[in-house]
């Protein structure tokens, strides 16, 4: 009798204004180092912690992803985060998707080093922790090195390392693990400025979307 791994389900959420090459290669390699049955690009309807900003319509952003990601037979984008009103908090989402999916699937939730640790700003943080398992992607800037020390200290203090720097395992069995993904210095940040001064954001993102952001002048 053979029996059968449990299905992997990824979960990229981010706030995607607007989704850049830096978000769409790391989820195919993703995809692809854990052999994930499917990943779900989820924009974030209200960002908890980009309000200070004006931030597009999430149906706009939502569209931008969708061109993005175009037709794949693994990465899907959810509008799970616009059927939910208020604020869009990772864990709601989680503990939804737990709900609808069950102990059958696996799931991973996918964020670079830069959000994760700041973790603490994050609704029922320790939460999560329960629910899914983490892949963190390095960025520009950002020293892995800092991670343990926030994990035991904010998380839990017994947080133990995974053989070979994989990463770290919370005693209730939950794994955070690095992957090293295609260094992409690209932020959201950076190709709105650009835009902002009339500057070139070609191959820093799909045609499809560049084109969107011009045709709906956006970030101007
Ligand atoms: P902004 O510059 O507006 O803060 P961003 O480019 O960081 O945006 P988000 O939508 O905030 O994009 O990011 C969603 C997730 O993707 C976050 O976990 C972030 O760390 C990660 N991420 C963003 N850019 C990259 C990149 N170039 N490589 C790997 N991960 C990335």
């Amino acid at each position: 009798m053979t029996t059968s791994r449990p299905k992997r389900l990824g979960l990229f959420g981010g706030t995607f204004n607007p989704i850049h090459y830096g978000h769409l290669r790391t989820a195919e390699e993703v995809t692809e180092a854990l052999e994930l049955t499917r990943l779900w690009f989820i924009p974030a309807a209200l960002p908890p912690h980009k309000t200070g900003r004006l931030i597009p319509p999430f149906e706009t952003r939502l569209e931008m992803t969708r061109l993005a990601v175009g037709r794949h037979s693994r990465i899907t984008v959810s509008d799970i985060e616009g059927r939910r009103p208020g604020k869009s908090y990772s864990i709601e989402t989680l503990r939804q998707v737990r709900e609808e999916y069950g102990r059958d699937w696996e799931l991973y939730f996918i964020l670079g080093l830069d959000s994760i640790l700041e973790i603490t700003t994050w609704k029922d943080y320790a939460e999560l922790f329960t629910l899914c398992h983490f892949v963190v992607l390095d960025r520009p800037g950002y020293d892995r090195g800092q991670l343990e020390a926030v994990l035991r200290r904010e998380v839990h203090p017994q947080f133990q390392p995974l053989p070979d720097a994989a990463g770290f395992q919370h005693p209730g069995g939950a794994k955070v693990y690095f992957l090293a993904t295609t260094l992409m210095d690209i932020s959201a940040t950076r190709i709105r400025g650009l835009v902002g001064q009339r500057c070139s954001i070609r191959y820093l993102l799909p045609e499809r979307v560049r084109r969107y952001i011009i045709k709906n002048k956006l970030y101007l």
